[in-house]
């Protein structure tokens, strides 16, 4: 019988974790949930309720408002807040500024930690994101650790903005990628760690093709019941 599997990508910003994550839900029928989605819904409802004075989140109001927050990931990608379609608003450069400030709430951190093992309660998922195999997923069947060169990544981040029209810097896209990275490993809260049991992927010089490749082999070489899941026996 098939068994399904719950599947943790952590890693660096703009590694194309959710790329590669969602490829990989899609190669084995599963639900892909970007955690990294949830951090940023918060930190533009912050925003949006000026809740984010001088750079500095109002922490008190923002975490008594968490229960009233609307946050749903659809299965085609989208991300709505409050009924809002916000799919592309959270991508902006200004939430990217305030996200790992917002996300380094306990609370916060707590309030989604806990939304996200509802939805993997029954496997089949594929989360990415900073906590997944250390801290929202201990037991996950899968870890991967991605990494990448912080000017590669932000070459790729850079070219993605720029493609769907957004006017930025490759230097300021640069500073944003090293400024998370130390904040998000440096937090004292569920900071960004490669769990003991994740396997590191540095996908610098790989097509998401190649990427594919390797977590097939992976998913071959880890059990009979993993090998199931690509219909291959
Ligand atoms: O994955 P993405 O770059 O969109 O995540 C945005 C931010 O959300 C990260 O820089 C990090 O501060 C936070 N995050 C987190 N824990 C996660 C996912 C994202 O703290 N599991």
């Amino acid at each position: 019988m098939k068994k399904d599997l719950t599947i943790a990508i952590d890693g660096f910003s703009s590694g194309g974790k959710s790329t590669f994550a969602r490829a990989i839900a899609a190669r084995l029928g599963y639900v892909f949930i970007d955690s990294g989605a949830m951090y940023r819904a918060v930190t533009l409802w912050a925003l949006r309720h000026g809740l984010v004075a001088g750079g500095v989140p109002d922490e008190a109001a923002l975490v008594a408002a968490l229960g009233d927050m609307r946050i749903e990931l659809w299965p085609d990608g989208r991300v709505s807040l409050d009924g809002d379609d916000v799919t592309e608003a959270i991508r902006s450069l200004e939430v990217s500024e305030f996200v790992s400030r917002v996300s380094s709430i306990g609370a916060v951190r707590e309030h989604l930690v806990a939304l996200q093992r509802g939805m993997g309660r029954d496997g089949g998922v594929v989360m990415d994101g900073r906590d997944i195999g250390t801290v929202v997923f201990p037991d996950a069947d899968l870890k991967i650790f991605l990494t990448a060169d912080p000017a590669v990544r932000a070459r790729r981040r850079y070219d993605e903005l720029r493609a769907a029209g957004v006017d930025v810097s490759l230097a300021d896209i640069e500073r944003n990628i090293r400024e998370r990275d130390h904040q998000d490993q440096t937090r004292t809260i569920n900071p960004l760690r490669r769990a003991p049991d994740a396997v590191v992927l540095d996908n610098s010089n790989m097509t998401l093709g190649e990427q594919m490749e390797w977590v097939e082999k992976l998913i071959h070489s880890s059990g009979k019941n993993h090998k199931d899941l690509l219909n291959e026996g």
